[in-house]
Protein backbone atom coordinates (compact mmCIF):
# COMPACT_ATOMS: atom_id res chain seq x y z
CA UNK A 1 0.00 0.00 0.00
CA UNK A 2 1.33 3.67 -1.15
CA UNK A 3 -0.21 6.74 -0.40
CA UNK A 4 1.35 10.48 -0.21
CA UNK A 5 0.35 12.88 2.40
CA UNK A 6 -0.07 16.16 1.48
CA UNK A 7 0.13 19.32 4.11
CA UNK A 8 0.96 22.84 4.91
CA UNK A 9 4.17 22.59 7.05
CA UNK A 10 6.26 19.27 7.95
CA UNK A 11 8.45 19.41 11.15
CA UNK A 12 10.43 16.84 11.13
CA UNK A 13 11.67 18.02 13.74
CA UNK A 14 14.90 19.31 12.94
CA UNK A 15 13.65 21.85 10.34
CA UNK A 16 10.35 22.86 9.15
CA UNK A 17 8.91 22.26 4.97
CA UNK A 18 6.13 24.26 3.61
CA UNK A 19 3.66 22.71 1.38
CA UNK A 20 5.20 19.00 1.79
CA UNK A 21 4.36 15.54 0.86
CA UNK A 22 5.40 12.96 2.68
CA UNK A 23 5.44 9.17 1.05
CA UNK A 24 4.52 6.20 2.45
CA UNK A 25 4.98 2.58 1.26
CA UNK A 26 4.06 -0.57 3.45
CA UNK A 27 5.32 0.52 7.31
CA UNK A 28 7.72 3.25 6.16
CA UNK A 29 8.36 6.66 5.02
CA UNK A 30 10.07 6.16 1.22
CA UNK A 31 10.48 9.94 0.50
CA UNK A 32 9.96 13.54 1.56
CA UNK A 33 9.79 16.44 -1.10
CA UNK A 34 7.99 19.00 -2.37
CA UNK A 35 4.71 18.19 -4.96
CA UNK A 36 7.09 17.36 -7.78
CA UNK A 37 7.21 13.73 -5.60
CA UNK A 38 3.15 13.20 -7.01
CA UNK A 39 4.28 13.68 -10.66
CA UNK A 40 6.87 11.00 -10.14
CA UNK A 41 5.64 8.07 -8.21
CA UNK A 42 1.70 6.87 -8.53
CA UNK A 43 0.39 7.17 -4.94
CA UNK A 44 -3.13 7.83 -3.49
CA UNK A 45 -3.40 11.43 -2.02
CA UNK A 46 -4.49 12.10 1.48
CA UNK A 47 -4.92 15.36 1.29
CA UNK A 48 -4.33 17.42 4.65
CA UNK A 49 -3.34 20.92 2.99
CA UNK A 50 -4.64 23.05 6.12
CA UNK A 51 -2.44 21.17 8.61
CA UNK A 52 0.74 20.39 10.17
CA UNK A 53 2.45 17.36 9.85
CA UNK A 54 4.90 16.18 12.83
CA UNK A 55 6.14 12.36 13.32
CA UNK A 56 3.73 10.91 15.91
CA UNK A 57 4.30 11.34 19.78
CA UNK A 58 6.42 8.90 21.64
CA UNK A 59 5.57 8.95 25.63
CA UNK A 60 7.80 7.10 27.58
CA UNK A 61 5.63 7.42 30.43
CA UNK A 62 2.09 6.02 30.07
CA UNK A 63 0.13 4.60 32.91
CA UNK A 64 -3.59 4.29 31.07
CA UNK A 65 -6.83 6.02 30.06
CA UNK A 66 -10.03 5.65 28.41
CA UNK A 67 -11.08 4.42 31.85
CA UNK A 68 -8.85 1.22 31.61
CA UNK A 69 -4.88 0.62 33.30
CA UNK A 70 -1.92 -0.68 32.27
CA UNK A 71 -2.07 -3.01 35.68
CA UNK A 72 -5.16 -4.46 35.02
CA UNK A 73 -3.01 -6.75 32.71
CA UNK A 74 -5.45 -7.84 30.08
CA UNK A 75 -5.02 -6.96 26.04
CA UNK A 76 -7.85 -5.25 26.22
CA UNK A 77 -7.47 -2.91 28.46
CA UNK A 78 -3.83 -2.14 27.22
CA UNK A 79 -5.93 -1.78 23.37
CA UNK A 80 -7.63 0.76 25.01
CA UNK A 81 -4.98 2.63 25.99
CA UNK A 82 -3.31 2.69 22.85
CA UNK A 83 -6.41 4.23 21.12
CA UNK A 84 -7.33 6.64 23.35
CA UNK A 85 -3.48 8.06 23.86
CA UNK A 86 -3.66 7.75 19.47
CA UNK A 87 -6.35 10.45 19.69
CA UNK A 88 -3.62 12.87 20.91
CA UNK A 89 -1.59 11.98 18.37
CA UNK A 90 0.34 9.39 20.78
CA UNK A 91 1.85 6.55 17.96
CA UNK A 92 4.32 4.88 20.35
CA UNK A 93 5.04 4.75 24.52
CA UNK A 94 6.11 2.54 26.93
CA UNK A 95 3.17 0.70 29.31
CA UNK A 96 4.04 1.86 32.92
CA UNK A 97 3.35 -0.26 35.83
CA UNK A 98 2.25 1.14 39.34
CA UNK A 99 3.89 0.04 42.52
CA UNK A 100 1.81 -3.22 43.21
CA UNK A 101 2.22 -6.85 44.32
CA UNK A 102 4.51 -9.03 42.59
CA UNK A 103 1.84 -11.31 41.13
CA UNK A 104 0.17 -7.91 40.08
CA UNK A 105 3.27 -7.32 38.21
CA UNK A 106 3.53 -10.29 36.48
CA UNK A 107 0.44 -10.03 35.15
CA UNK A 108 0.88 -6.62 33.64
CA UNK A 109 4.29 -7.76 32.25
CA UNK A 110 2.74 -10.69 30.72
CA UNK A 111 -0.05 -8.79 28.63
CA UNK A 112 2.20 -6.23 27.30
CA UNK A 113 4.94 -8.82 26.14
CA UNK A 114 1.92 -10.11 24.13
CA UNK A 115 0.63 -6.66 23.16
CA UNK A 116 3.91 -5.47 21.77
CA UNK A 117 4.45 -8.76 19.29
CA UNK A 118 0.42 -8.36 18.32
CA UNK A 119 -0.92 -7.08 15.46
CA UNK A 120 -3.79 -7.35 16.68
CA UNK A 121 -3.81 -4.14 18.67
CA UNK A 122 -5.46 -1.26 17.64
CA UNK A 123 -3.88 2.39 18.21
CA UNK A 124 -0.68 3.77 19.54
CA UNK A 125 2.39 1.01 18.88
CA UNK A 126 3.15 -0.04 22.46
CA UNK A 127 6.88 -0.35 22.65
CA UNK A 128 7.56 -2.44 25.97
CA UNK A 129 7.61 -2.08 29.28
CA UNK A 130 8.08 0.54 32.09
CA UNK A 131 8.70 -1.22 35.50
CA UNK A 132 8.15 2.25 38.01
CA UNK A 133 8.43 0.85 41.60
CA UNK A 134 7.87 -1.49 43.75
CA UNK A 135 11.74 -0.44 44.21
CA UNK A 136 11.12 3.39 45.34
CA UNK A 137 12.00 5.29 48.15
CA UNK A 138 8.93 5.39 50.96
CA UNK A 139 10.48 8.96 51.58
CA UNK A 140 9.54 10.08 47.55
CA UNK A 141 6.49 7.72 47.48
CA UNK A 142 4.58 10.62 45.47
CA UNK A 143 1.29 8.78 44.48
CA UNK A 144 2.79 5.02 44.53
CA UNK A 145 1.52 2.90 46.95
CA UNK A 146 3.40 2.69 50.20
CA UNK A 147 2.33 -0.65 51.68
CA UNK A 148 4.11 -2.36 48.37
CA UNK A 149 7.54 -0.11 48.39
CA UNK A 150 10.67 -2.41 48.83
CA UNK A 151 14.05 -2.17 48.69
CA UNK A 152 15.71 -3.16 45.47
CA UNK A 153 16.18 -6.90 44.74
CA UNK A 154 18.54 -7.92 41.59
CA UNK A 155 18.21 -11.14 41.44
CA UNK A 156 13.97 -10.55 41.77
CA UNK A 157 15.09 -8.36 38.76
CA UNK A 158 16.91 -10.31 37.02
CA UNK A 159 14.04 -13.11 36.85
CA UNK A 160 11.71 -10.27 35.48
CA UNK A 161 14.40 -9.55 32.48
CA UNK A 162 15.02 -12.97 31.66
CA UNK A 163 10.66 -13.79 31.20
CA UNK A 164 10.27 -10.87 29.77
CA UNK A 165 12.06 -9.49 27.27
CA UNK A 166 9.72 -6.59 26.73
CA UNK A 167 11.36 -4.88 29.72
CA UNK A 168 12.62 -1.70 28.31
CA UNK A 169 12.74 0.64 31.39
CA UNK A 170 13.08 0.55 35.18
CA UNK A 171 12.85 3.35 37.65
CA UNK A 172 13.95 2.95 41.21
CA UNK A 173 15.51 4.85 43.37
CA UNK A 174 19.68 3.98 43.22
CA UNK A 175 20.32 5.16 46.90
CA UNK A 176 17.79 2.21 48.73
CA UNK A 177 20.41 -1.35 49.24
CA UNK A 178 20.99 -3.06 46.04
CA UNK A 179 20.07 0.36 44.22
CA UNK A 180 23.71 0.49 42.71
CA UNK A 181 24.00 -3.47 42.02
CA UNK A 182 20.71 -3.49 40.14
CA UNK A 183 21.96 0.02 37.77
CA UNK A 184 24.71 -2.76 36.44
CA UNK A 185 22.21 -5.46 36.00
CA UNK A 186 20.07 -3.31 33.59
CA UNK A 187 23.36 -1.41 32.35
CA UNK A 188 23.96 -5.19 31.69
CA UNK A 189 21.00 -6.18 29.67
CA UNK A 190 20.79 -2.76 28.02
CA UNK A 191 17.27 -1.84 29.81
CA UNK A 192 17.28 1.87 30.51
CA UNK A 193 17.82 2.78 34.47
CA UNK A 194 15.98 5.48 35.14
CA UNK A 195 16.16 7.52 38.98
CA UNK A 196 12.99 8.12 40.28
CA UNK A 197 11.04 8.63 43.51
CA UNK A 198 14.69 8.90 45.06
CA UNK A 199 15.70 11.08 47.67
CA UNK A 200 19.50 10.88 46.57
CA UNK A 201 21.82 13.29 47.27
CA UNK A 202 24.68 14.56 44.73
CA UNK A 203 27.00 12.26 45.10
CA UNK A 204 24.77 9.46 45.80
CA UNK A 205 23.30 10.56 41.91
CA UNK A 206 27.33 10.67 40.86
CA UNK A 207 27.74 6.96 41.98
CA UNK A 208 24.33 6.36 40.50
CA UNK A 209 25.56 7.39 36.87
CA UNK A 210 28.41 4.92 37.41
CA UNK A 211 26.69 2.10 37.62
CA UNK A 212 24.59 2.87 34.46
CA UNK A 213 21.63 5.49 35.27
CA UNK A 214 20.92 7.35 32.53
CA UNK A 215 17.90 9.17 32.91
CA UNK A 216 15.40 10.57 35.48
CA UNK A 217 11.79 10.05 35.97
CA UNK A 218 9.69 13.03 36.10
CA UNK A 219 12.34 15.87 37.30
CA UNK A 220 10.70 18.20 39.81
CA UNK A 221 7.96 15.51 41.09
CA UNK A 222 9.28 13.22 43.82
CA UNK A 223 12.58 14.27 43.41
CA UNK A 224 14.63 15.25 46.20
CA UNK A 225 16.19 19.07 46.46
CA UNK A 226 18.74 21.08 48.41
CA UNK A 227 18.99 20.01 51.59
CA UNK A 228 20.77 21.00 54.85
CA UNK A 229 22.42 18.23 57.67
CA UNK A 230 23.76 20.00 60.58
CA UNK A 231 25.82 22.61 58.62
CA UNK A 232 25.92 21.40 55.25
CA UNK A 233 24.43 21.50 52.19
CA UNK A 234 23.56 18.58 50.30
CA UNK A 235 22.40 19.34 46.61
CA UNK A 236 19.60 16.33 46.03
CA UNK A 237 18.60 14.42 42.28
CA UNK A 238 16.88 18.10 40.81
CA UNK A 239 20.06 20.07 40.97
CA UNK A 240 22.02 16.55 40.00
CA UNK A 241 19.77 16.23 37.00
CA UNK A 242 20.15 19.92 36.00
CA UNK A 243 23.68 20.09 36.16
CA UNK A 244 24.96 16.32 34.59
CA UNK A 245 25.12 15.99 30.86
CA UNK A 246 25.39 12.45 31.11
CA UNK A 247 21.73 12.33 32.52
CA UNK A 248 18.54 12.49 30.47
CA UNK A 249 15.00 13.38 32.07
CA UNK A 250 11.18 14.18 31.09
CA UNK A 251 8.94 16.71 32.33
CA UNK A 252 5.11 16.00 32.98
CA UNK A 253 4.11 18.67 30.82
CA UNK A 254 0.24 18.45 31.42
CA UNK A 255 0.19 22.66 32.46
CA UNK A 256 -0.60 21.52 35.92
CA UNK A 257 2.45 19.50 37.20
CA UNK A 258 4.51 22.43 37.04
CA UNK A 259 4.83 25.91 36.32
CA UNK A 260 6.26 27.08 33.10
CA UNK A 261 9.04 28.65 35.69
CA UNK A 262 10.42 24.83 36.49
CA UNK A 263 9.99 23.85 32.80
CA UNK A 264 12.63 26.89 31.38
CA UNK A 265 14.68 25.88 34.21
CA UNK A 266 15.03 22.23 32.95
CA UNK A 267 15.68 23.57 29.72
CA UNK A 268 17.74 26.74 29.91
CA UNK A 269 20.01 23.89 31.82
CA UNK A 270 19.98 20.70 29.47
CA UNK A 271 18.13 21.97 26.35
CA UNK A 272 15.36 20.42 24.18
CA UNK A 273 18.05 17.50 23.31
CA UNK A 274 17.93 16.00 26.39
CA UNK A 275 14.74 16.71 28.15
CA UNK A 276 11.42 15.43 27.21
CA UNK A 277 8.12 15.48 27.71
CA UNK A 278 5.70 12.76 28.75
CA UNK A 279 2.35 12.52 30.21
CA UNK A 280 2.89 10.45 32.97
CA UNK A 281 -1.51 9.96 32.39
CA UNK A 282 -3.43 7.45 34.88
CA UNK A 283 -6.60 5.80 33.52
CA UNK A 284 -8.62 8.94 33.59
CA UNK A 285 -6.96 10.38 30.62
CA UNK A 286 -9.20 11.38 27.66
CA UNK A 287 -12.42 10.87 30.04
CA UNK A 288 -12.93 14.71 31.03
CA UNK A 289 -14.02 15.93 34.16
CA UNK A 290 -15.28 13.78 37.71
CA UNK A 291 -15.00 11.38 40.15
CA UNK A 292 -13.15 8.08 39.49
CA UNK A 293 -10.76 5.90 41.75
CA UNK A 294 -7.22 4.93 41.40
CA UNK A 295 -5.70 1.84 42.88
CA UNK A 296 -8.62 1.37 45.11
CA UNK A 297 -8.50 5.41 46.06
CA UNK A 298 -11.19 8.00 45.19
CA UNK A 299 -9.66 10.81 43.13
CA UNK A 300 -11.22 14.09 41.85
CA UNK A 301 -10.47 14.87 37.87
CA UNK A 302 -10.94 18.98 37.21
CA UNK A 303 -9.71 21.75 35.72
CA UNK A 304 -9.86 24.09 38.64
CA UNK A 305 -6.20 25.71 39.41
CA UNK A 306 -4.82 27.43 43.02
CA UNK A 307 -5.24 31.04 42.05
CA UNK A 308 -1.70 32.01 42.86
CA UNK A 309 -0.28 29.15 40.35
CA UNK A 310 2.10 31.15 37.88
CA UNK A 311 0.03 30.42 34.80
CA UNK A 312 -3.26 29.02 33.17
CA UNK A 313 -3.13 25.93 31.86
CA UNK A 314 -4.70 25.30 28.54
CA UNK A 315 -8.45 25.71 28.50
CA UNK A 316 -10.21 22.91 30.12
CA UNK A 317 -7.54 20.96 30.73
CA UNK A 318 -7.71 18.77 33.49
CA UNK A 319 -5.46 16.89 36.33
CA UNK A 320 -6.12 14.53 38.60
CA UNK A 321 -6.09 15.11 42.58
CA UNK A 322 -6.79 13.31 45.68
CA UNK A 323 -10.34 13.31 46.75
CA UNK A 324 -8.98 15.80 49.94
CA UNK A 325 -7.12 17.74 46.99
CA UNK A 326 -3.93 17.82 49.18
CA UNK A 327 -1.82 16.42 45.71
CA UNK A 328 -1.90 15.17 42.24
CA UNK A 329 -3.25 11.59 41.77
CA UNK A 330 -1.47 11.68 38.14
CA UNK A 331 -2.04 13.67 34.68
CA UNK A 332 -4.68 12.76 32.82
CA UNK A 333 -3.54 14.57 29.41
CA UNK A 334 -3.33 13.33 26.28
CA UNK A 335 0.23 14.27 24.19
CA UNK A 336 -1.22 17.13 22.03
CA UNK A 337 -2.02 18.74 25.10
CA UNK A 338 1.47 18.75 26.63
CA UNK A 339 2.19 19.90 23.16
CA UNK A 340 0.07 22.90 23.89
CA UNK A 341 1.52 23.25 27.09
CA UNK A 342 5.05 23.48 25.92
CA UNK A 343 4.38 26.15 23.19
CA UNK A 344 1.62 28.23 24.85
CA UNK A 345 2.46 28.00 28.41
CA UNK A 346 6.15 28.01 27.92
CA UNK A 347 6.61 30.13 25.05
CA UNK A 348 8.66 27.48 23.15
CA UNK A 349 9.16 27.74 19.30
CA UNK A 350 6.99 24.77 17.83
CA UNK A 351 9.45 23.26 16.42
CA UNK A 352 11.64 22.64 19.50
CA UNK A 353 8.50 21.99 21.70
CA UNK A 354 7.56 18.99 18.73
CA UNK A 355 11.29 18.12 19.61
CA UNK A 356 10.65 17.12 22.72
CA UNK A 357 7.36 14.79 21.97
CA UNK A 358 9.18 12.92 19.19
CA UNK A 359 13.05 12.93 18.32
CA UNK A 360 14.30 13.30 22.05
CA UNK A 361 12.42 10.47 23.92
CA UNK A 362 13.00 8.40 20.25
CA UNK A 363 16.52 9.80 21.37
CA UNK A 364 16.58 8.79 25.10
CA UNK A 365 15.12 5.23 25.05
CA UNK A 366 17.57 4.21 22.05
CA UNK A 367 15.42 4.01 19.00
CA UNK A 368 15.58 7.67 17.31
CA UNK A 369 17.19 5.06 14.65
CA UNK A 370 13.98 3.96 13.58
CA UNK A 371 11.40 6.59 14.90
CA UNK A 372 10.45 9.94 15.80
CA UNK A 373 11.60 11.66 13.13
CA UNK A 374 10.49 12.02 9.25
CA UNK A 375 12.86 11.16 6.97
CA UNK A 376 13.11 7.90 4.56
CA UNK A 377 13.50 4.58 5.78
CA UNK A 378 11.62 5.88 9.22
CA UNK A 379 8.61 4.15 10.35
CA UNK A 380 5.40 5.62 9.23
CA UNK A 381 4.58 7.15 12.43
CA UNK A 382 3.04 10.50 11.68
CA UNK A 383 0.56 12.92 13.01
CA UNK A 384 -1.58 15.52 11.44
CA UNK A 385 -2.64 19.00 13.55
CA UNK A 386 -4.46 22.03 13.31
CA UNK A 387 -3.08 25.55 14.61
CA UNK A 388 -4.68 24.78 17.69
CA UNK A 389 -3.06 21.69 18.33
CA UNK A 390 -6.55 19.25 17.74
CA UNK A 391 -4.89 15.83 15.86
CA UNK A 392 -6.62 15.51 12.51
CA UNK A 393 -4.94 12.26 11.62
CA UNK A 394 -2.63 9.94 13.38
CA UNK A 395 -0.54 7.15 11.63
CA UNK A 396 0.80 4.07 13.40
CA UNK A 397 3.57 2.13 11.20
CA UNK A 398 1.42 3.24 7.90
CA UNK A 399 -1.84 3.19 8.82
CA UNK A 400 -4.37 5.71 10.14
CA UNK A 401 -5.48 4.88 13.11
CA UNK A 402 -7.01 8.05 14.09
CA UNK A 403 -9.22 10.37 11.78
CA UNK A 404 -11.07 13.66 12.74
CA UNK A 405 -10.61 16.04 9.46
ZN1 LIG B 1 4.26 7.32 36.71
Amino acid sequence: MRFAIVGKKLMTPFRIFDDVVVLVEGDRISAVGNSSLLSRHKAEVVDVRDHLISPGFIDLHLHGGGGRDVMEGTPEALETIAETHARGGTTAFLATTLTAPLEQIHAALEAISRACTSEEIAGAKILGAHLEGPYLNPKQAGAQNPAYLRNPDPKELEGLLKKYPCLKRVTLAPELPGGLETGRLLRAHDVMASIGHSDATYQQILEAVEAGFSHVTHLFSATSTVKRIEAYRFAGVAEATLLLDALSTELIADGHHLPPSLIKLALRAKGTDRVCAVTDAISAAGLGPGEYELGGLPIIVESEVTSDFEAQPPAGSCVAKLADRSAFAGSVALMNQVLQTLVNLVGLPLVEAVKMVTWTPAHILGISHERGLVAPGMYADLVVLDDAFSVKMTIVEGKIVYQNL
